[in-house]
């Protein structure tokens, strides 16, 4: 506790900053977050916002701000260049603002030779910060700004979390709450264990603490986030499974849709499917990654499932919980990948009944295993193949979303229809979206609607409350 009082202190001491800033320039203090990646990285953006917020700066849509943020994403070598992309831009606003304050943080910076780069090429960036202290970006800015000097502070690793910083969300309704940080599977793709360090997850009272909170301010829906979430709880020291922190979370009053991200299908256990089977508050949607359909090829990225395992998996949650909407991720053309292992993903597709899917052509990451992998797919092979497993997925999607058409379903209404003047835009519980007439003052609220019209991936409706 000590440390966020320490932490409050600066933001009020950043606030008096700021403030006679504003009267020097005659104008507020403006400034934007750039966020590249995930949903963790949307979440972080949320927090560094609302400290910004808070010590009275004002957010515009461009980066040609006072202070710019950029919250970096690590997980393709391609979002890596995007932030050197961006940098040539900004790099002239900052020749005309001398005031200006660059700052970077996010997983790239948790990578030491990005660190370098931008220390010794990229001059004119004022702050750098991690994944593991960005807690402590107050205490960092007011470095920054009142001694006029580079900071970057990066940590290595943690265990500390404090996630009790004012937080700016996009939506009011809707929250991530981040339960758990890092991850140990170490897919032989992928960065995040080695950036975002080893899994640790927040004591449930924590959460529910937050999550209480933020229905009381006026959240009706959260996202349980986390790399692989049904491993919650393992690292405390008294376990908590994440089923158990699901039905404690389900308990709290006024709270009515409960959602996760990511979980792996290694540890999805039946007793998660049980205690989403109790409680109606959590979402009919699951998003279970698949990767790829060949026990081969998920031996080589280290998944720890086979073919089989993952069908038997989907086989017990479409017993216990037939309205459920299933989604996926596949990654087509790892390295080694043949026809016949394609054959396999294209099988697994069409038994599994996907609502949708993500799919991803392999990029190669440095710093990763299977960056060492010597049998690279061609890339003529590689988009045959994709165009193959889009078609497939796409057809079983609308074949889905068919069948619900006609229902009547509880809907959370999210926004104004971004192309139709007096249509809303709402979120079913399985992620669907549904369009229908509305009224503006209907965003935020829970309403029954008619999915009179499938539309493959989302539906047409109307009201019937
Ligand atoms: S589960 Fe695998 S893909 Fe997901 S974050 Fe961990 S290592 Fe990366």
């Amino acid at each position: 506790m000590a440390e966020e009082q320490k932490q409050r202190l600066f933001i009020e001491q950043l606030k008096q900053v700021i403030e006679e800033r504003a009267a020097k320039k005659g104008s507020p203090v403006t400034c934007h977050i750039t966020t590249m990646g995930c949903q963790m990285n949307a979440r972080d953006s949320e927090k560094l916002s609302g400290i910004l917020s808070e010590i009275g700066c004002r957010e515009i849509e461009s980066e040609d701000a006072d202070i710019l943020l950029f919250n970096t994403c690590t997980v393709r070598e391609n979002a890596n260049e995007k932030l050197y992309g961006h940098l040539g831009i900004v790099k002239h606003f900052k020749k005309e603002k001398k005031d200006m304050l660059i700052g970077i943080c996010g997983c790239m910076m948790q990578e030491q030779d990005e660190v370098l780069r931008i220390r010794t090429k990229y001059r004119f960036v004022d702050l750098v910060f991690g994944t593991h202290n960005i807690w402590k970006f107050p205490e960092l800015l007011y470095a920054c700004t009142t001694e006029r000097q580079r900071v970057i502070d990066v940590e290595e690793e943690t265990d500390d979390f404090r996630d009790h910083m004012p937080v700016r969300r996009k939506t009011g309704f809707k929250s991530g709450v981040n339960i758990m940080y890092g991850c140990n599977n170490f897919c032989s793709y992928c960065i995040v264990p080695y950036v975002r360090g080893r899994e640790k997850s927040r004591e449930p009272e924590d959460i529910i603490r937050e999550i209480r909170a933020l229905v009381k301010d006026g959240v009706k829906e959260i996202m349980l986030l986390g790399q692989n979430v049904n491993s919650y709880g393992k690292t405390l020291d008294l376990p908590v499974s994440f089923a158990d922190l699901l039905r404690r979370i389900c308990r709290i009053d006024g709270l009515l849709r409960v959602r996760f991200m990511t979980p792996h299908p290694k540890d999805l256990s039946d007793d998660l499917i049980l205690a989403i089977r109790e409680n109606p508050k959590v979402c009919r949607h699951i998003h279970l990654p698949l990767q790829s359909g060949s026990t081969r090829i998920l031996k080589r990225m280290n998944r720890c499932y086979t073919k089989e395992s993952y069908l038997s998996l989907v086989k017990r949650i479409r017993t216990l919980l037939p309205e459920i909407g299933l989604t996926t991720d596949v990654i087509v053309g790892f390295p080694g990948e043949t026809e016949e292992d394609f054959q396999d993903t294209l099988d697994v597709v069409s038994r599994c009944e996907f609502q949708s899917a993500f799919t991803f052509v392999y990029s190669k990451r440095t710093g990763t295993p299977a960056a060492a992998f010597e049998d690279q797919v061609p890339p003529d092979v590689v988009s045959d193949r994709m165009k193959r497993l889009i078609d497939l997925v796409q057809s079983h999607a609308s074949r889905v979303a068919d069948r619900d058409q006609g229902t009547i379903a509880p809907v959370l209404v999210e926004e104004k229809d971004r192309h139709r003047d007096g249509y809303l835009t709402g979120r079913l519980g399985n992620n669907l979206m549904v369009h229908f007439p509305g009224e503006e003052a209907w965003i935020g609220q829970m309403v029954d609607v008619e999915l009179v019209e499938s539309k493959g991936f989302y539906y047409m409706g109307i009201r019937r409350d």
